[in-house]
């Protein structure tokens, strides 16, 4: 009976002994006498959970007991966490997750997703034919080599792709059956846990890029193989580039922390150039940073211009990038990163500007973007001048954690007398004004990676293209409810990531549809509405009564559960 309640984990322990189940369940069950005798509806069930929650002394306690709460009763864990997203999800992923990553071999438990280790290459077919699911339609993949901000974790980076799959469950209703968390293990070159008696993974630094390539070429076989048109979803990769741009032709895979990343602040971006009430072609944004994140970000935003019928030449110009030198030119005399060339002036007449205060007043940006993760760079008097430059100035400090956010939400209302519009990367506490509570945005990315699993699996799309990430994007400002508006936000309320992911599936179909690389062609002619309700309806809901459960007859609702 493994798995027939949506039970994520393969593994015996994973029977579970709801105490919703009616008599006649229990008996046919025979799990009569097995469970204690009260037949509970779902508010019991979860008051009892919440209240453990609460009595647990650490977040890593916390992060346990719901991880094994997913593995013993799968659908219980599943409506807890939709019904109490913004305050479970930390403990399911970040930031706990990443505490839980660093402590993984010391605090595992049970085996959650498939370990591909390097030793097993010529073999990776066979290692993938022993996963008990048999209808695996996405996998998040890990080498552990960059998790979170923490570094190489080796095979203690499996938290990532567990969690990460749990959201995709949780938000857009992926069946848990149908999910796979790989880790592949090459070996890890943090020191500590190759000398820590209890790490799980091989004891040998990381192989060589080019055997690392081989491998993940077999992988990607042997898991089409036994899978067609499984979505891949690449995950905390130390260089992400290469295995997007080596695999998205060939296969359905995309990368969240290039992608999803640059969607999530697209579509921040646009509901904020909207909230300015200033027309696309006057914005001008100054990026403090000019990392891998601050490129691709920018780039996203490159894209929206051109869309909107700027030309390439003009849109890049809308754009000035800052690094550590300072505003990033062709006459700098230094040699520019590759990746900064793109956005490398030559307009600047011969002037240099090295701190971010003489570039707002050179520029006058409508916008400032932070993603080089110094705490504090957005000063008071650089905002107050944004202020002065703006009506509604957009800020947004997008580095993590919070202590190396460029500025805090409090300080950014405060300096701009309540004017501007802002988004972070990190979570920051709300701010009063008049009585009215203030609530700032955060870019996170879980808004939309769920919605673009759940669009491409769908349709059968056999890639994720550039336009179906940007459909995501549009989808994600579009998803916006006129109350949200009115409340000045610029992405949704958490507990409505259900139905933001089902706007951002429908947008990414068709997105996959216009360019002719939907396999469901069915879907095609169905209405936006069709659409909608097509996709509520594949969608798994834990709330959907089990047969025998107390909730059938007390909560009956009449939609299948395909
Ligand atoms: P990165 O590649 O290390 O880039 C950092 C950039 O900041 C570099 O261009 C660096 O300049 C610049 N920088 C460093 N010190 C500076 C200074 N004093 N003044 C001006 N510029 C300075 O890092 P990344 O991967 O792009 O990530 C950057 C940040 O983005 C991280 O905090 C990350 O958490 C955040 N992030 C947030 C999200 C999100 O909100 N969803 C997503 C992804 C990343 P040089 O080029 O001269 O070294
Ligand atoms: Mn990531």
């Amino acid at each position: 009976r493994n798995g027939h309640d949506g039970t994520h984990s393969p593994h015996p322990q994973s029977m579970d002994f709801d105490t919703s189940f009616d008599e006649a369940a229990r008996r046919a069950l025979g799990i009569k006498g097995l469970v204690p005798p009260a037949i509970e509806n779902y508010s019991k069930q979860e008051k009892r959970c919440l209240e453990q929650i609460n009595l647990k002394g650490t977040s890593i306690d916390r992060y346990s007991y719901l991880s094994n709460l997913r593995n013993t009763n799968c659908n219980l864990f599943y409506r807890l966490l939709i019904d109490n997203m913004r305050e479970l999800t930390p403990y399911v992923y970040t930031p706990v997750v990443g505490e839980a990553c660093l402590k993984w071999s010391h605090i595992y438990e049970h085996p959650e997703g498939l370990y591909l280790s390097y030793s097993d290459r010529g073999n990776l077919h066979e290692v993938i034919a022993n996963w008990p699911q048999e209808n695996v339609e996405i996998t998040v993949i890990t080498d552990g080599s960059r998790i979170l901000g923490l570094g190489d974790l080796g095979v203690n980076g499996m938290g990532i792709p567990v969690g990460k799959l749990a959201l995709y469950t949780a938000c857009a209703g992926i069946h848990p059956e149908r999910t796979l968390p790989i880790t592949i293990d090459f070996g890890t070159d943090n020191e500590e846990f190759l000398n820590d008696d209890l790490y799980m993974g091989a004891r040998h630094k990381r192989v060589s890029e080019n055997e690392q390539r081989e491998f993940m070429d077999e992988m990607m076989v042997a898991l089409n193989d036994r899978w067609r048109n499984i979505v891949v979803q690449f995950e905390d990769f130390k260089s992400p580039f290469w295995s997007l741009d080596r695999y998205r032709n060939t296969y359905t895979v995309f990368n969240d922390d290039i992608q999803g990343t640059g969607a999530v602040i697209l579509g921040g971006v646009i509901s904020a150039f909207k909230r300015a009430h200033l027309p696309i072609n006057e914005q001008k944004l100054v990026f403090m940073g000019a990392g891998s994140a601050a490129v691709g970000v920018a780039k996203q935003i490159c894209g929206l211009f051109i869309r909107n019928g700027i030309p390439e030449a003009e849109a890049k110009k809308m754009i000035w990038l800052v690094d550590s030198r300072g505003l990033v030119t062709n006459d700098r005399g230094d040699k520019l990163a590759e990746h900064k060339l793109y956005f490398s002036r030559d307009d600047n007449e011969g002037q240099q500007f090295k701190s971010l205060e003489q570039v707002v007043d050179y520029v006058k940006p409508t916008a400032l973007v932070g993603l080089c993760t110094i705490g504090g760079v957005f000063t008071e008097p650089i905002v107050r001048k944004m202020a002065e430059l703006n009506e509604n100035p957009i800020i947004f400090p997008l580095s993590n954690p919070s202590s190396k956010s460029e500025c805090t939400f409090e300080q950014a209302m405060e300096w701009t007398n309540n004017k501007v519009v802002f988004a972070s990367g990190s979570p920051f506490p709300s701010v009063t004004v008049d009585g009215v509570e203030k609530i700032p945005g955060q870019g996170n990315n879980m808004y939309v990676f769920p919605g673009i699993g759940l669009g491409t699996i769908l349709c059968g799309a056999s890639h994720v293209t550039d336009e179906m990430i940007y459909a995501s994007a549009a989808g994600l400002a579009e998803s916006l409810t006129p109350e949200e508006i009115e409340k000045e936000w610029l992405y949704p309320e958490l507990s409505r990531i259900r139905e933001v992911s089902v706007v951002i599936a429908r947008d990414v179909i068709r997105a996959a549809q216009k360019e002719g690389i939907d396999r469901n062609k069915l879907l095609q002619f169905l209405s936006d509405e069709g659409l909608e309700e097509y996709i509520r309806e594949k969608m798994y809901d834990p709330k959907v009564p089990r047969i025998g459960s107390r909730s059938a007859s007390e909560e009956g609702s009449p939609r299948g559960r395909s």
